[in-house]
């Protein structure tokens, strides 16, 4: 399934979407555990990616994904933004003089991801984006190796990510403003863990609509 940059402004406009619509739901739970302010965040580095979609869309994916690093490291602001930022420069450094298809974008998430990991000093289980993005990594390597068909690539994801922001429910945060909270953070989902999902659920469903 090679895809092509051509996609990058669906993409864009999905996560667009899908942040928009559920605004109320993800700036409710920043409010209780973090800031409030993720939301806009998020919004301001999409609305950054929305203005260069036709450039990154002539571009290559390395060239395209460090244009959507920079770019989210500069508009963004916040932990996320530095973040988010740290995973998509990773991703283009894996991705040099490659095509994207489901072995190397697994490769490159999977790199982009230990970027994250690394740049925010954390890990799985303490209650931030990466409940989502590091089981979301490990099902895709997985589903690599198994050689599993793109539609069930799909579903794996979706259904991992779903789990890996619900698994946010009854953790104590340990790193980010949630982590002042000790206790009384339990009982709510991870605002980022939450937005991470719904990005990916919205890029997976245009990747099923994809021909084969
Ligand atoms: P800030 O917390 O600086 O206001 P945002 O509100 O944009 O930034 O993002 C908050 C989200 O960032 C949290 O819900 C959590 O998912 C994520 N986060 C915070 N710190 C870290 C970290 N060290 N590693 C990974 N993710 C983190
Ligand atoms: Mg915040």
């Amino acid at each position: 399934m090679p895809v092509s940059t051509d996609f990058i402004p669906k993409f864009i406009a999905a996560a667009s979407v899908v942040i928009h619509d559920n605004a109320k739901e993800v700036t409710s739970l920043d409010q209780t555990i973090g800031d409030g302010d993720h939301v806009t965040n998020l919004q301001r580095g999409l609305d950054s990616l929305a203005r260069l979609a036709d450039s990154l869309a002539a571009m290559d994916w390395s060239a395209a994904l460090q244009k959507i690093g920079m770019s989210l490291m500069s508009s963004v602001g916040g932990a996320s933004g530095s973040l988010y930022g740290t995973l998509f420069l990773a991703m283009s450094k894996a991705m040099k003089d490659k095509t994207l298809d489901a072995a190397t974008l697994s490769e490159a998430f999977e790199q982009g991801v230990e970027a994250m990991k690394q740049r925010g000093k954390a890990g799985l289980g303490e209650k931030t984006m990466l409940d989502v993005l590091i089981p979301v990594a490990d099902t895709l390597k997985e589903a690599c190796s198994a050689g599993l068909a793109l539609p069930q690539v799909l579903e794996n994801v979706e259904k991992t990510a779903a789990a890996g922001v619900e698994s946010t429910r009854d953790l104590v945060a340990t790193k980010g403003r949630a982590s002042f909270l000790g206790d009384r953070a339990k009982g709510y989902l991870d605002p980022g863990a939450r937005t991470a999902q719904l990005m990916i659920v919205a890029i997976t469903r245009i990747l099923r609509e994809t021909p084969a």
